[in-house]
């Protein structure tokens, strides 16, 4: 099978960023542990765990690691002691008020691998969603309730959210508060020209020109973009990244809405030579959580049958 490859496949600026850091943290040694998974693929989670270091998925389950560090502490000065925990915020970004409650632990150092386009998204809501007299403004946030990401950036708006993956709904919120004042933005991996029509329907039902904040992640636009254009040249696509990673799910998603056979696995042994019988060409993407040696060996079980 003749296989064609994205250039694209593979990690995005902010995860290959936020892996570096934690590389770093790890040769140092001590105690390491992420806030939330790292970034959302099982197969680099599970490295991770095998070097020691722990993925905390709430305060609490960070204070319970924390309590034998009070235990020595109470004998020892604990700026003396090497007690401490080297946490990494992840690369979608934690709430305001835990990264807060966080860097008050005593025990805790606090570093943050935020992706710099999540950051700057979160600033961006922070300011927007205010006015210059301190008035509160409504979000209007595209993007899934569900995700992490989505979670972090609704914490630093300043009034009231409307969170919602479909334009329909926010659209409707926006058509029966037309009076508010209303800001939009969307989680950076979301589907640019859902986000274009939303931004278009506020426009004519808001009595107020809505404030638009771009906060769409040029990297996975040019990574759909790419796979759009490799799925037009193929009888097939697939695309290797983890499960639970919203902008694999999406990449996928995207190709098979164009009616072309698409198959998502998390790596090479998942993918059932079956499906690729009347393939002559196949077209492979990855997610920005995929690590490239699980592309590489996706393209040579392809490319070997
Ligand atoms: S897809 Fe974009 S916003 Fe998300 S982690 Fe990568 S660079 Fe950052």
């Amino acid at each position: 099978m003749e296989v064609i490859r994205s250039g694209r496949a593979g990690f995005c600026m902010g995860v290959a960023l936020a892996l570096k850091k934690l590389d770093d943290l790890v040769e140092k040694g001590g105690h390491v542990g992420t806030f939330g998974p790292i970034i959302h693929n099982p197969f680099v989670l599970e490295e991770y765990a095998q070097k020691g270091v722990r993925c905390f998925g709430s305060v609490q389950a960070v204070k319970e690691a924390l309590e034998p560090f009070y235990a020595f502490s109470e004998t020892v000065d604990a700026k003396e002691s090497q007690m401490r925990l080297n946490l990494l915020i992840r690369a979608h970004g934690i709430p305001h008020s835990t990264e807060h409650f966080l860097r008050s632990l005593v025990h805790v150092s606090l570093m943050d691998a935020t992706c710099p386009r999540v950051k700057e998204a979160q600033n961006s809501i922070a300011r927007a969603t205010q006015t210059e007299d301190g008035e509160p403004v409504t979000l209007l946030l595209f993007g899934d309730a569900n995700h992490p990401e989505v979670d972090g950036l609704v914490s630093y708006a300043k009034g009231k959210y409307i969170i919602s993956p479909e334009p329909e709904k926010l659209v409707e919120y926006a058509k029966k508060n037309q009076h508010e004042q209303m800001v939009l933005a969307a989680q950076t991996t979301q589907d640019r020209p859902l986000f274009d029509r939303i931004k278009q329907e506020l426009c004519t039902v808001l009595d107020k020109k809505p404030v638009i904040l771009e906060t769409i992640c040029d990297a996975t636009k040019l990574r759909q973009e790419e796979a759009l254009t490799i799925a037009e040249q193929v009888d097939a696509m697939v695309v290797v990244g983890g499960k639970e990673s919203g902008n694999t799910k999406r990449l996928a998603e995207l190709v098979f809405s164009k009616n072309i056979p698409t198959v998502l696995v998390e790596s090479a042994d998942e993918l059932v030579r079956e499906f690729f019988q009347n393939v002559k060409k196949v077209g492979l993407t990855a997610g920005a959580s995929t690590p490239k040696r699980l592309v590489d060996e996706a393209e040579r079980v392809l490319g070997s049958w």
